[in-house]
């Protein structure tokens, strides 16, 4: 760690509450002072002593295409000679949103926010507007933005530092929130009987990545689209991740499920600011000005964001069979740092889907909040320095997903095992 780096954190933190501006970037759950960041190119990322690092954080996930990605950036610059905001609409907007309902069938209109949080909010209040309904359900360990209603357990920072809710959120609103464990069809299938009528939305991340990488299991989420159907429960899949991570559009094209509602953000913004909430024109139209539940927002739709979100939705559009050379490439880097790990008598279990994944330190397996939580968190902080020392950036928490980019590379995964292979010499 250099002096530069220890000066920069200590004047943060006499102006920024913590010294950062999102809770996971503090480094807290590793024992860690974080790393400045002063600049990324395509797979490395760069401190401000000039380290060099493989990056497998990707800004928690937007940056497939990799950090600086030419076409992107002339994209931003183009958009930003033209005006940064202007309160009205644009072109950009509209090409944005017949992209998203292009490339995933269940969307038929959108609505663009500035946030993921800001998404999930709306869908919430959407469908309790829609169905005319209170309750919401989510699953443990799932994150939707730290919206009141949304952060009841949840995943993230909010898992990393072991808070179960978050004092400032009225006990009245906390229970209009039931909780289930993921991947559990008795519990579902319990709450929906009893609760079934009153229940306005169930939101889930179709592949959970905020308890670190967690799949559903066979048939969980074609059951839970069964059952809300019957109950005239709205299903929203929180996609705010797994948009246009494994392929054009979302998790649920692979899985072949159409949720009621979707929430975008992340890769859709290519690294600014963005959201969206999207589905079928008889919820949708409910939005203010047509109908009477309000969304709104200054910066939404951003011509920034939409630009350079619309740069990258057309280069992944072309992006076909490398999306699974993506997957095979993820697929390797997994069996081999399994293959170490074992080699040293140390028990791991990696959960992956497609181009994302979590190490977890423990036997496993891993298929909820409950079983994530089993994890050795000290050993993987002793693992994170390890790696870090080594030139290689993962994500400062057991319970958050990794990342590969279209930018890394062969050269770059053969450095990642190399690391690997020193880093468990002092695991
Ligand atoms: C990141 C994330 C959000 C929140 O998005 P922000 O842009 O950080 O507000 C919501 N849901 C999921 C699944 C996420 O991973």
């Amino acid at each position: 760690m250099s002096k530069k780096n220890e000066r920069a954190f200590a004047n943060a933190k006499k102006f920024i509450s913590g010294g950062v501006n999102s809770p996971v970037r503090a480094w807290q759950a590793v024992n860690g002072t974080p790393l400045f960041v002063d600049k990324a190119k395509g797979s490395k990322i760069y401190d401000l002593s000039g380290k060099e690092y493989i990056d497998y954080v990707l800004s928690w996930g937007p940056i497939i295409l990799g950090h600086a990605h030419p076409k992107i950036i002339a994209a931003i610059r183009q958009s930003a000679i033209n005006g940064t905001s202007f309160g009205a609409p644009t072109e950009a907007e509209t090409e944005m949103a017949r992209l998203i309902c292009e490339s995933i069938p269940s969307i038929e209109q959108v609505r663009m926010t500035s946030s993921g949080t800001e998404a999930a909010m709306t869908a919430i209040r959407l469908a309790r507007g829609f169905t005319g309904k209170k309750l919401i359900a989510k699953f443990s360990g799932c994150y939707h933005g730290h919206a009141d209603s949304m952060l009841i357990k949840a995943g993230s920072g909010v898992t990393t530092l072991g808070i179960p809710g978050s004092p400032g959120i009225p006990e009245e609103t906390a229970q209009l929130t039931l909780s289930l464990p993921y991947n559990n069809l008795d519990s579902l299938q319990k709450v929906i009987d009893i609760h079934g009528s009153q229940i306005a939305a169930i939101i889930v991340e179709p592949i959970a990545g905020n308890m670190g990488v967690v799949p559903p299991r066979e048939v969980f989420l074609e059951t839970l689209r069964e059952l809300t159907a019957k109950k005239n429960i709205i299903l929203i899949f929180d996609e705010v991740i797994t948009g246009f991570r494994f392929t054009f559009g979302g998790a649920q094209n692979l899985l072949k499920i159409k949720p009621d509602l979707t929430c975008l953000g992340k890769i859709i913004g290519a690294g600014l600011p963005v959201g969206a909430i999207g589905g079928r024109k008889e919820i949708m139209s409910h939005l203010a000005p047509l109908g009477d539940i309000y969304q709104a927002g200054t910066l939404s739709g951003n011509p920034l964001a939409m630009n350079a979100g619309l740069a990258a939705l057309n280069l992944l559009k072309e992006k076909k069979d490398e999306f699974k050379i993506l997957d095979g490439k993820t697929k390797y880097l997994c069996s081999e740092i399994e293959n170490l790990f074992k080699g040293k008598g140390v028990c791991v279990c990696i959960n992956r889907f497609h181009s994302m994944f979590t190490i977890f330190f423990q036997e496993g397996p891993v298929f909820d909040l409950a079983t994530a939580q089993k994890s050795d968190t000290k050993m993987f902080a002793r693992f994170f320095h390890g790696m870090l020392k080594q030139g290689v950036w993962l994500a400062p928490s057991q319970f958050e997903a990794l990342f590969l980019s279209f930018a890394h590379t062969k050269k770059d995964i053969s450095f990642t095992l190399d690391a690997c292979k020193r880093a468990l010499k002092n695991i």
